[in-house]
Order: structure tokens, then C-alpha cells, then sequence
């Protein structure tokens, strides 16, 4: 069994070094990602995880290393982000599971069909191999219940790795090249001197900085607002589960009507609901109600608004507190939600219905993690115009493991000031709040 807790043990103690080039908040995929590319610039760096390396999202995922379905924006840097993920997994020394299996969508009607197929045109743009398949193509690939499907979209070079190796895995080769790492190390808040970033203030004491990557996820907007700097960003609950070794159907990662699935290294399949993403109505609910508005009226279902569970603590959060003080941080190590029953009923019967060679195949495990939903369902990367040296990256709005080498160059090469070598308009963080429309993300 995997421990998902903050019972499991702390592996990553290094010493707090007075000042470095840069201090990563968050040991996620994209703290780990960016700090690789800093250090392979030659940047000393610090990552500080309040939890455990790949804690929260970065382990509870799905897997899936996709580059098709996605923004038009990100799909340079995923298409970079495979590649790179092959690289890095060749590098770190480690067996990550990587391996490029290929991602499907499938479509019960014509009408769905139509929809991914409109997709195809920012495929096509970018040179990718997404392609539309037959029904027929479709049953060729997944050998389970022919004659449901109308078609689909396959992209052969996508890919998928383990979460629960692969960032530990890098993050154990970052330090063997000389990054300090810190588990059980919350980021209380940011040193400011004349205007910049100076460094930050850890639970365990301060360190300089020339810059500051807030790479906090599902965090971030906490971490921002303790300096009065508003990020829209709700969190939903995603569950998941791992069944037992089941034969092989299947051999990538595959949306099969209300089900999702992945084959996995350990001859089982990772399973979801492909549309069940809860966010529990709390204080930012109400803030940023109007941001989230268009997502909650489209088509993506990304977030299923709900109103159980710890209602009055939600409503009213901690918002400000001084650097000696404990910090909302300390006191949850690690985000480990309960997997929601509704969700597990619905992947059963997605399963009997979709996939019957895993109908009866028990689930050995099952687990939630915090998604990190922005209102357009594409993330940020971008300097705080108001602390130059403070870089967020964040709101990866589920589908931040598999592009979280590319974004992490991304952001190393935008702390180094070198120039882009994407288009990043898309990601600023400005367009919360200078009048721009909201143009919501495929969220296919
Ligand atoms: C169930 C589920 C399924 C998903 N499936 C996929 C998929 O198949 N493919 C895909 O591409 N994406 C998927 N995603 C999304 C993907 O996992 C995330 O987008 C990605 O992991 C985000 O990485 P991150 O580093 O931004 O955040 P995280 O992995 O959440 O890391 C943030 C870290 O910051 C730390 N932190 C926060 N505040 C502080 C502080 N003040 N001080 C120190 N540390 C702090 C936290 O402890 C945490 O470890 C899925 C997500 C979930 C939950």
C-alpha cells in the first residue's frame, strides 16, 4: 500500500542554507520540474515542501502524460514535456514507469464525436498525430465490449508514467546534483526588502533569495493572499483508485464514457470517474464566484459544486498571520482527502458497463487529491508585477503532471531572464483583473 499521509516518513531533510539563488515553494511536479532546469542552468536552489515530496497532486494523479484535448497555448509545451519526460526518465537513474502507450477519448455518438474532432484542428497546427478512429479502430485498440463506440481521438505519442516514482525519482536525482530539499518545511511567508523579493521565512528559519517560485498548487491562493494578492483559484476533490493486476485490454490511458483508465506498470489499471471533480463551497467559492461563473455554465463539468463536510471552517479560513506564527501550512502537512463513495459507485458501474473485463476486478486502493482549478482551466505562470523576484505557477487545473517538465523549463528560463520560447500570453496573471474575457480551456 502507498502511504498518501504525513505518517509516511520524511525522507528529504537537507540543512537550510543561509541564501541561495532561488527558493521553489512546493515539492509538487512543477516545483521539482522547475528547480531541475534552474540547477541545470547552474542557480543554487532550495524546494520547500510544508508536507512530503509529490504529497498532494504530483503522486495522486492519474498518470496520464497528455498532449491532445488541451488549451491551444499549452500544447507546445506539453508536446516539449514528453520528450522531456523521456529524457528525465533516462537520467534520473530510476525506473518511473515511462512509456509512450498512447492517450484515447472515446465518443458514444456522433455528436461527441464532432465535438473532439473540432480539437483536431490545433492538433493539426501543431504537428501532433492526434487522429480521429473508427469505431471499428477504436475496438481494434480496446479489446473489451465491441460495437459501443461511434469513434474517437487517439494521439500515439502520448504517454504515462508512475506518479508515485516519478517526482520522488527526479527529486532524488536534484539532490545528488546539489539542490537542497526540505520536507516538513512550510514557506510561512515571503521577505520583502525596498520593493523585492529578498528571500522567505521558513518554520525553520529565513533564507535569501534573489527570486521565489510559488509552486504551492492547491496552496498557492493562500500563499498570495497573506500578501493581499488576490489569485482566483478553487480547489475540487478528484477520486481515484488502483485495481488489482487485470489482463490487458488495454495498453495506454483511455476515457471510456464515464470511466477513465490507465494501464499500469504493476499490471492493474489506475481508475476515475472521467468527469466527477467536487469543490466543497467555502469563503473563495463566494470571492470568485463571478471568475468562475463561464467555467461553471460551460461544457467542461470541471468543477461539481457541493456543500458537505467542514462548511463553517471553510467559510472562514485563516487569511493573514505573521511569519512567527504557525501557519495554515503547518497545520495540514498533507491534503489527503477521503475518496468520495459517490465517485467509487459511479467508476464500478462505468466499469460494468464500459469495460466488463474489470467488472468484477477489485479495487485494491482507492484515494483523492485537491485539484487546483483557475476560471479558465489553464494555469499561471508569470511574475507578481507587485514583488518583482516572486514567480507563481500554479492552477495547473488537472492536467499539470504531464506538462510539468515543460512548464517547469518554462519557468526556470523565465526566473533566468531568458527569453521565452513559447507564446505565454495566455498564462498571465493579469488576465484576472484587466478586463479581459474569460476564454475557458477545451477541458476535453
Ligand atoms: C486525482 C487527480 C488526477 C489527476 N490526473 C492527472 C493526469 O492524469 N495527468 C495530468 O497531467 N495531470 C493530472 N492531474 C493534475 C496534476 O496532478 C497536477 O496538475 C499537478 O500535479 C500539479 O502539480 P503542482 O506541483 O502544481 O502541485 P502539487 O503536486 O499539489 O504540489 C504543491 C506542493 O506545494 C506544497 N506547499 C503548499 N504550500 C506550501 C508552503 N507554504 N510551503 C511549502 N510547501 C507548500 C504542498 O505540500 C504540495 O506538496 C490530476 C490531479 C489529481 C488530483
Amino acid at each position: 500500500m502507498t502511504d498518501f499521509s504525513d505518517r509516511a516518513p520524511i525522507t528529504f531533510q537537507d540543512p537550510l542554507p543561509s541564501a541561495v539563488d532561488v527558493v521553489v515553494v512546493g515539492a509538487g511536479v512543477i516545483g521539482i520540474s522547475t528547480a531541475w532546469f534552474l540547477r541545470q542552468a547552474g542557480s543554487s536552489v532550495l524546494v520547500c515542501d510544508k508536507g512530503r515530496v509529490a504529497g498532494e497532486q504530483s503522486s495522486r494523479n492519474w498518470g496520464w502524460i497528455r498532449q491532445q484535448g488541451r488549451d491551444a497555448a499549452e500544447v507546445p509545451i506539453a508536446m516539449d514535456s514528453v520528450n522531456l519526460w523521456e529524457s528525465i526518465s533516462r537520467e534520473v537513474g530510476a525506473d518511473i514507469g515511462f512509456t509512450r502507450c498512447g492517450i484515447l477519448y472515446t465518443a458514444r455518438t456522433e455528436r461527441e464525436l464532432a465535438r473532439l474532432e473540432r480539437w483536431l484542428r490545433i492538433a493539426e497546427r501543431h504537428q501532433l498525430d492526434t487522429r480521429m478512429l473508427t469505431g471499428a479502430e477504436v475496438d481494434a485498440l480496446v479489446k473489451d465490449k465491441p460495437g459501443q463506440w461511434a469513434g474517437g481521438m487517439y494521439t500515439a505519442s502520448d504517454s504515462r508514467a508512475e506518479p508515485f516514482k516519478a517526482v520522488p525519482a527526479v527529486a532524488r536525482a536534484l539532490q545528488a546534483r546539489g539542490v537542497a530539499l526540505r520536507e516538513n518545511c512550510a514557506v510561512r511567508a515571503l521577505d520583502v526588502t525596498a520593493g523585492r523579493v529578498a528571500g522567505v521565512v521558513t518554520e525553520h528559519g529565513r533564507v535569501r533569495a534573489n527570486a521565489v517560485v510559488c509552486a504551492a498548487g492547491a496552496w498557492s491562493t493562500r500563499f498570495l493572499g497573506n500578501l493581499d494578492v488576490a489569485l482566483p483559484q478553487l480547489s475540487a476533490r478528484a477520486t481515484v483508485a488502483r485495481t488489482a493486476p487485470a489482463p490487458n485490454f488495454y495498453d495506454g490511458g483511455a476515457i471510456l464514457g464515464e470511466v477513465a483508465v490507465r494501464r499500469r506498470q504493476d499490471g492493474g489499471y489506475t481508475v476515475a470517474a472521467s468527469s466527477t471533480n467536487e469543490h466543497f463551497v467555502g469563503a473563495d467559492t463566494l470571492r470568485y464566484f463571478s471568475e468562475f461563473l463561464p467555467a461553471l455554465r460551460s461544457s467542461t463539468r470541471f468543477l461539481d459544486v457541493r456543500f458537505g463536510g467542514d462548511l463553517l471552517s471553510r467559510l472562514f479560513p485563516t487569511r493573514h498571520w505573521h511569519a512567527d506564527e504557525v501557519t495554515p501550512f503547518e497545520k495540514v502537512r498533507v491534503l489527503n482527502p477521503e475518496p468520495s463513495p459517490d465517485a467509487l459507485r459511479e467508476m464500478r458501474a462505468g466499469l460494468i458497463e464500459r469495460a466488463p473485463k474489470l467488472a468484477d476486478v477489485p479495487f485494491e486502493e482507492a484515494w483523492a487529491g485537491m485539484i487546483d482549478v483557475t476560471p479558465d482551466v489553464v494555469p499561471v505562470m508569470d511574475e507578481i508585477a507587485r514583488f518583482p523576484g516572486l514567480y507563481l505557477a500554479t492552477g495547473f487545473s488537472g492536467h499539470g503532471f504531464g506538462i510539468g517538465p515543460g512548464a517547469g523549463r518554462v519557468v526556470a528560463e523565465m526566473v533566468l531572464g531568458k527569453p521565452a520560447r513559447h507564446d505565454l500570453a495566455r498564462f498571465r496573471f493579469a488576465r484576472f483583473d484587466d478586463g479581459s474575457k474569460a476564454e475557458v480551456g477545451p477541458g476535453l
